[in-house]
């Protein structure tokens, strides 16, 4: 083999070694590598190349019936005349990286990545690559996150002073990731937890792989909950709670998603921001980056100013489904 494996860019996923190896494909191939749960990186493969986080969350979501390759983060597998190692990803439960290896080089595909982790997964683990894939949701030098941890200690006060004024704190958060960031923050801070039907059944994966949400419930969608509320922002108006309620928004967009009846908005994230893309690919030190997803031919302009060879790849994908801007 000469050179790094072939990857070619189709609009609905990305092609290894000439359809050897599909990389999160939404349409159905014989062997498809899906790199974390979230709709926009799934389809029903014939097999499935992921981690049994990954596996679990796709049976609870439609992917019953398949055939999984299930692989733990770090194990080598073989596949043809490449390997492909899963790597952690920091972005939801189970999320991953793969790295590919051919005889003449490597390449290393991030998915949704986010780089310090979170409550509910490691920090991801890049590793030296030749030709690096990656994201650019938040590409932008003016998508700069605070700190994560200022961050929930703002969101856990804001869930304490609602609930000492009588009031409901509300925090839309998107079901799968993103929510049990929320819950795990305020169940760490002893704030009781009522979840949303749609949120529950997600934490139900992540409690068989022993993730704790103590002094959580579910909510049945009535009454007051006497608790911090956590719910999907597609579900909101399903919630009709009696009193006075404040309602957060959770998400990296930041004050865009401020709007009618949001009264404050978290920016917490499940993706690296500017600074963490720029750090990743400083990491990986790859000869050639290929960007996909969100702001991907400002941010490929970015690296190539700082000395990467970067390109764009126009009309790969589209938003992530839990950092849509338009989600709130
Ligand atoms: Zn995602």
């Amino acid at each position: 083999m000469n050179g790094p494996p072939a990857v070619r860019f189709a609009p609905y996923g990305i092609e290894v070694q000439e359809g050897l190896l599909w990389l999160d494909s939404r349409r159905r191939k014989p062997l498809g590598l899906v790199s974390h749960a979230h709709a926009d990186h799934v389809a029903r493969h014939e097999t499935v190349l992921c981690t049994p986080e990954t596996a679990a969350l796709m049976r609870r979501r439609r992917g019953q019936g398949l055939k999984y390759i299930e692989r733990r983060y770090g194990e080598r597998t073989a596949v043809g005349d490449v390997h492909v190692t899963l790597l952690p990803a920091g972005h939801i439960l189970g999320s991953a990286m793969a790295l590919v290896e051919g005889a003449g080089g490597s390449v290393l595909y991030t998915g949704d990545v986010r780089p310090e982790g979170g409550l509910t997964c490691p920090p991801a683990e890049p590793a030296h690559a030749d030709v690096l894939v990656m994201e650019a949701t938040f590409g932008r030098p003016e998508h700069r996150f605070p700190p994560a941890q200022k961050t929930r200690e703002a969101l856990v006060a804001f869930a304490r002073d609602a609930l000492a004024e009588g009031a409901t704190p509300v925090f839309l958060a998107y079901a799968l990731g993103k929510a049990q960031e929320v819950m795990t923050a305020l169940c760490l801070a002893e704030v009781p937890v009522a979840a949303h039907g749609s949120v529950w059944g997600m934490c139900d994966v992540y409690r068989s792989f022993g993730h704790r949400f103590s002094g959580s419930r579910r909510f049945g969608g009535r009454g007051r909950p006497g608790a911090a509320l956590v719910v999907p922002p597609q579900s909101r108006r399903e919630v009709r709670i009696p009193g006075t309620v404040r309602v957060a928004a959770v998400t990296g967009w930041g004050d865009r998603a401020l709007g009618p009846g949001i009264d404050t908005v978290f920016r917490l994230s499940d993706h690296a921001d500017y600074d963490g893309l720029l750090a990743l690919a400083a990491a990986v030190r790859p000869e050639r980056i290929h960007v996909v997803h969100g702001y991907a031919p400002e941010f490929a302009q970015d690296l190539r100013e700082r000395g990467f060879e970067a390109e764009a790849v126009e009309g790969h994908h589209g938003p992530d489904e839990d950092e849509r801007p338009g989600l709130f």
